[in-house]
């Protein structure tokens, strides 16, 4: 490990990641699946979009006996807060993750225009009413390190930006544990 702090940038897909992260001025940013290209952790090809799977497990061992070289993006490595953007970055080695949600309704209507399966888009819709990212940090180590979750529904990237920055000035505090729940929104009305 460096001496930066990583921060994992997660969500379903859809819910923002990417915007989000490339407007973070103040950070370095990779994308897991770059990552996983550097480190040489792509797993099987997935026959339903013949998309490339990332080997996860092997890309945690990776990151935490090599690092990141911060050289290869051309980055300005003077940097202290690498961001890791990715579904899958809460899985990885950082010390901090920043969960991204999205309302079911609005996040099916942004994955409507990928060219991807009905299927998929569904399976990942649901994934988000389910309670995304949540659900595998229940029993994960990560679970016990400062998260903060951020309903980007009705927030632009911008404002998004500002209240992870603010979170990083503060010094990463806990700011909430699955307070967004669809679920429950839907059953209440
Ligand atoms: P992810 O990386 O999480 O898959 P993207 O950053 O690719 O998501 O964003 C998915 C789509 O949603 C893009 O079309 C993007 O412009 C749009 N989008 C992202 N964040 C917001 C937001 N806060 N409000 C409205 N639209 C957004
Ligand atoms: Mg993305």
């Amino acid at each position: 490990m460096t001496d930066e702090a990583w921060i994992g940038l997660t969500g379903t897909p859809g819910t923002g990641k990417t915007t989000v992260a490339h407007l973070l001025n103040e950070c370095s940013v990779y994308s897991v699946s770059e990552l996983s290209k550097q480190h040489g952790c792509l797993g099987e090809i997935d026959s339903h979009d013949m998309s490339r799977e990332i080997d996860i497990d092997s890309l945690n061992n990776s990151l935490e006996k090599q690092g990141i070289n911060l050289q290869l993006k051309g980055s300005a490595s003077s940097c202290e807060t690498v961001i890791i953007e990715g579904h899958l970055s809460h899985l990885l080695p950082v010390s901090a993750i920043v969960i991204l949600r999205c309302e079911p309704d609005i996040l099916h209507e942004r994955l409507n225009s990928r060219n991807w399966s009905s299927e998929k888009i569904r399976e990942n819709t649901e994934w988000e009413l389910m309670g995304g990212p949540w659900i595998e940090l229940v029993n994960h180590k990560n679970n016990d390190l400062p998260i903060i979750e951020i309903d980007g529904s009705d927030n632009s990237p911008e404002e998004i930006v500002q209240i992870i920055e603010k979170w990083l000035k503060k010094g990463l505090p806990l700011t909430s544990f699955a307070e967004i729940d669809w679920m429950k929104k839907v059953v209440d009305n």
